[in-house]
């Protein structure tokens, strides 16, 4: 299963990782860093897909991806009942 770390310290609060998510699964922390910014934090790690638009966005390079390839999961992008969906 793919998946990310934020380094909370190399964050800059930037959320570009945030804004750029397909999955919309990166938030931002209610505590800061050391150098005072709320940091990226994943807070629905198993809808991951490995696109690693996060890790290639961040201009600090805060994010390390861990695992292989990508995992399309089509269903994620149909609302509820309509095909394809859980
Ligand atoms: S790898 Fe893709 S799906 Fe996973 S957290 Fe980063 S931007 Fe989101
Ligand atoms: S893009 Fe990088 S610096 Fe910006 S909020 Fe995300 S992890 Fe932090």
């Amino acid at each position: 299963m793919p998946g990310i770390t934020v380094d909370r310290d190399m964050c800059k609060g930037c959320e570009l990782c945030n804004l750029y998510c397909p999955q919309g699964i990166i938030g931002m922390s209610k505590e800061i860093n050391t150098k005072g910014y709320f940091f990226a934090q994943v807070h629905d790690p198993g809808r991951c897909i490995g696109c690693m638009l996060c890790a290639v966005t961040c201009p600090d390079q805060a994010i390390l991806f861990h695992g292989t390839g990508v995992q399309y999961r089509l269903y994620d992008y149909f609302p509820a009942g309509q095909p394809g969906s859980k």
